[in-house]
This record gives structure tokens, C-alpha cells and sequence, in this order.
């Protein structure tokens, strides 16, 4: 194995989801939804593929879908973007992440990151020779100490790259917090790379994109997917929007990881955003539903956890059930309870998150319900 994925374990994800397989765990661990997102988005794609569009579409993105990201980032948030140099299709925002990093950051350049972090900032920020540093998000409520963010710049300190609604706290930022990151990164002239894969997602705060805040359109790389917002995580259709300066530089890296996205789906997303706008908010009103139902059942079992403001992630902490080993706990489950949830010991270098684990609740409301019962036989 290359110095590069040196003591990079393999995702979590692949591993729970594995062992939830294998069990027969009703699964609460990796967050994909087992309900397709919208009939008629399906039908675009299968039209797509019908009408032709199955060769190589141009690297950057098909222009329909970049005109429609462009509206979307303008009817949303007010951001004005030229569609054709400052927004990019990326194979996921897993790719958008990737390719930002590779396109901007040197070896030694230390990136800040909010802990927990999703863990392929950890590897890609390896991958490219950059350093980590991490801001805690503290239990139970899990919010940004503006001090904290500011100890931790350095003069090496090149990039923030941030995400909100937050995976896997479901902490949205607030105003304030918005603004004591804008003012560190204008004074430390710092790039932000904001995955707000999770921005229709939010239940009581809505989403403030970090580049509507004054001073940061023209240092802030914006990514999202399709995945999330409209129930479609296997498309792995992405994008990053932002200064001309930070998506040319995404677009370099993009060329050599990818070099396009499928070109059917791309085709599909437009029409999502541009024919199904809204459906994203129904999403959000039954995940807040399921939310509800989630958080109460867990605390109801004296399990404790907290109630996330988006994504669609609730985190408990498992000390009160005797374990002070999260990892162990998560790892165990699936054969104790028959329900699978994720550690979030690899999500952290400190070990604070040694005794958190994830639940996912974008299932059926039955899906929630049988996890529910089932831990409740389990003791
Ligand atoms: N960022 C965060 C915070 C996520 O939770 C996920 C998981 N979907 C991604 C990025 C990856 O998104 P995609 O599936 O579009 O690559
Ligand atoms: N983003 C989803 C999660 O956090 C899926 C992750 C993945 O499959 N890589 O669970």
C-alpha cells in the first residue's frame, strides 16, 4: 500500500454494511434511503438512455445540468453563477471533495476540519500531502467553540473545509457561527470547502450556505449531490459551485480522476431540479417525522441521543448502557440486536468520539419501527 492510504482503514460504511448482510440486522448504519427518490427523475434517466445520451459527456458536465445548478444556487440562495465557469459536475460530492483537494491543496498545507469529520476528508486530505486539524463539535450538543476554530489557524493553514447540515451530528450552523468562520477566513485569507451534500435537509434552523456571507462568494468552494436531496446516493451524480479560480481547479483534478459522470443520470438531475423542485421538501417533512419517532424510541430504551437539527443522522451515546467501547458496542449489535449502527471513533482523532455511534433513520416507517422493537427485546 502507498505512503498516501498509510493507516487509512477501509471505510466503516463498507464494513457495517457488510456485517448487516451478513446478519440480517435491520440496518441503520450507512445512510441511503430504501426508498427511490421521485417516478418521474427514474423516467428522465431511462428516456435519456433511449434519446442517446450514452457516450462520453463533456468533462466539466452537460451544459443542461450546469444551467440548472446555476438557477438552483440562484432561486435557493441568491448566489448569481455563470453555469459554464464557475459550476462543475463531479462523479458524487465524493468526487467533488477529492478533486477540491487534490486542485488546491500542497503537500503540508494543513486543512481545518469540523470533529467529527466524515472520513474521506481524512483520506483524500492524505491522499493529497495535506495535515488535518480538527474542531471539536462538543457532545451532547455538539456546537462550533469560535475560539477553539480560531487556535487552531496556523500560517500554514491554507483551506476550512467545512459541512453543514453536519454528518454525522446533524448540527446546522448557526449565524453566528457562520460568521466568526467568515471572519477567520478573511483575515487569514483561508480557501472554504463547504459540503452542504445535506442543504434541504433541515428541520427547526434552515441552511446558510457559507458563501452567501459577505466577502466569502470569492473564496468558497460550494458541493452537494443529487443523492441526498433526492433520494438517488447510487447515481453518484455531484457538483461544486463556487469562483472561477477554485472550480478550474477542481475541474483539473476532475479531468484525471473521472474525466466525466454518467451521462444519462447527469441528464435525469437536470430534470430533477428544474421539473421536481420541491420534492426534496416532502423528503425533509417525513425524515422529520421519522426523526421524531427515532430519537424518542432510542431515549424512550435509555439510549441517549440526540435530537439533529438535519441530515438524517442521530447520534446516541452508549455509556449509560454500560459500554465504553462504541466500536465494540456498533461491531456487536447487529448479532446481539439484529440492528446495525455505525462507530464514530474513526470520525475523530481525539477520543471523544469513543463512545458515540450513528443511527441512520431515512427508512420506512416500519424499517424504524422493527429497529425500535428489536432493541427494545434486546436488553
Ligand atoms: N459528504 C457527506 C457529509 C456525506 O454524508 C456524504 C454521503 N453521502 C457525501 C459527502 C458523499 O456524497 P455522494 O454520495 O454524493 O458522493
Ligand atoms: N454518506 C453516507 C453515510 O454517511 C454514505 C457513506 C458512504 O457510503 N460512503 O452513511
Amino acid at each position: 500500500l502507498s505512503q498516501r492510504l498509510h493507516g487509512i482503514p477501509p471505510t466503516i460504511f463498507t464494513e457495517i454494511s457488510a456485517l448487516a448482510v451478513r446478519t440480517g440486522a435491520v440496518n441503520l448504519g450507512q445512510g441511503f434511503p430504501d426508498e427511490d427518490g421521485p417516478a418521474t427523475v427514474l423516467e428522465a434517466a431511462a428516456r435519456a438512455m433511449r434519446d442517446g445520451a450514452n457516450q462520453y459527456p463533456p468533462g466539466p458536465g452537460i451544459p443542461v445540468l450546469r444551467e440548472a445548478l446555476a438557477r438552483h444556487q440562484q432561486r435557493t440562495y441568491g448566489l448569481e453563477l455563470d453555469p459554464f465557469s464557475q459550476v462543475v459536475v463531479t462523479t458524487g460530492a465524493t468526487e467533488a471533495i477529492a478533486a477540491a483537494i487534490l486542485g488546491l491543496i500542497n503537500p503540508g498545507d494543513e486543512v481545518l476540519v469540523l470533529e467529527p469529520y466524515y472520513d474521506s476528508y481524512a483520506a483524500t486530505i492524505q491522499m493529497a500531502g495535506g495535515v488535518r486539524r480538527t474542531v471539536p463539535l462538543r457532545a451532547p450538543d455538539f456546537r462550533l467553540d469560535p475560539q477553539e476554530f480560531a487556535a487552531a489557524v496556523t500560517p500554514r493553514t491554507k483551506a476550512i473545509l467545512l459541512n453543514t447540515p453536519h454528518n454525522p451530528t446533524g448540527t446546522v450552523l448557526s449565524a453566528d457561527e457562520l460568521r466568526a468562520i467568515r471572519d477567520l477566513a478573511v483575515a487569514h485569507d483561508l480557501i472554504v470547502i463547504s459540503d452542504e451534500v445535506y442543504e434541504h435537509l433541515t428541520y427547526e434552523t434552515p441552511h446558510t450556505p457559507i458563501a452567501t456571507l459577505p466577502g466569502m462568494a470569492e473564496r468558497t468552494l460550494t458541493i452537494s449531490s443529487l443523492g441526498k436531496s433526492y433520494s438517488l446516493t447510487g447515481w453518484k451524480v455531484g457538483w461544486a459551485t463556487g469562483p472561477q479560480h477554485l472550480v478550474a481547479a477542481t475541474l483539473s483534478a476532475k479531468q484525471w480522476l473521472t474525466f466525466t459522470t454518467a451521462s444519462p443520470l447527469q441528464h435525469a438531475a437536470a430534470y430533477a431540479l428544474d421539473s421536481e423542485p420541491t420534492w426534496p421538501d416532502h423528503l425533509r417533512d417525513e425524515l422529520h417525522e421519522k426523526r421524531d419517532r427515532l430519537v424518542s424510541g432510542l431515549n424512550g430504551l435509555g439510549i441517549p441521543t440526540t435530537t439533529p437539527q438535519g441530515t438524517y443522522f442521530a447520534v446516541s451515546d452508549v455509556r449509560t448502557l454500560g459500554w465504553s467501547d462504541g466500536d465494540a458496542f456498533a461491531r456487536t449489535l447487529p448479532d446481539r440486536a439484529g440492528v446495525a449502527c455505525i462507530p464514530l471513533k474513526g470520525f475523530h482523532d481525539s477520543d471523544a468520539g469513543a463512545t458515540l455511534v450513528r443511527w441512520a433513520f431515512c427508512k420506512k416507517y416500519d424499517v424504524v419501527d422493527g429497529a425500535l422493537e428489536r432493541l427494545a427485546r434486546a436488553d
